[in-house]
């Protein structure tokens, strides 16, 4: 298996690289906000507990996530690898990762962080609010509690996987496509090396 993780603030473009990535190289997408939304959509009891959380900008308890990302695992069990977005998102989230991959004997090959300066962000978020649907990024201070959040609780993320010396930073500015020839780049020498 092969499997990355596409790490980055909210509005970096992790959704948007994420579906260009996933097509490239065959990967299933597991994007734990995506999961989270169908969860509200449905009206599940997981879904009504996590909204409550959403909405304030705050994390959904790591617990919740972990249990929904190994029923993800299970249900994709052929899968040739998986690029995980917005996962983790905390230091017990990727230590249950490596677990959980660790038990399916593989692991992570790369964390790709996608780098933009948080003036930008802050103009991209409020944008995508105007036609997402997205009631967390119409409200400027719940944009400005999920970077409150990232600093404090998804920066040590990038520590525990500089440690493993996994962690590649990328510019997540200029175009689309610029971005995603840089993390093809990055992609392709990883795979070329194992
Ligand atoms: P963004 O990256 O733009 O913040 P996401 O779709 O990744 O958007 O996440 C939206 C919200 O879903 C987060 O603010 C958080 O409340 C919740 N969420 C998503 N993924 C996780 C996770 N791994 N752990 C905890 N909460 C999460």
């Amino acid at each position: 298996m092969f499997n990355l993780i596409l790490f980055g603030p909210p509005g970096s473009g992790k959704g948007t690289q994420s579906d260009k990535l996933v097509e490239k190289y065959g990967l299933k997408h597991l994007s734990t906000g995506n999961l989270l939304r169908q969860e509200i959509a449905d009206k599940t009891p997981l879904g009504i507990e996590a909204k409550s959380f959403m909405d304030k900008g705050q994390l959904v308890p790591d617990e919740v996530v972990i249990g929904m990302v190994d029923s993800y695992f299970d249900q994709h069990k052929g899968a040739k690898g998986f690029l995980f977005d917005g996962f983790p998102r905390t230091v017990a989230q990727a230590v249950a990762l490596d677990k959980l991959l660790d038990l399916k004997n593989t692991s992570i090959a790369s964390v790709l962080a996608l780098e933009v300066s948080e003036e930008e962000l802050v103009k991209r978020l409020l944008n995508r609010g105007k036609t997402s649907g997205r009631s967390d990024d119409t409200n400027e201070e719940v944009i400005r509690k999920r970077f409150a959040v990232y600093i404090n609780e998804t920066t040590p993320v990038a520590e525990h996987y500089k440690k493993a010396k996994k962690f590649i930073a990328i510019k997540g500015e200029g175009s689309v496509n610029e971005i995603f020839s840089a993390l093809c780049k990055s992609i392709d020498k990883k795979m070329d090396r194992d």
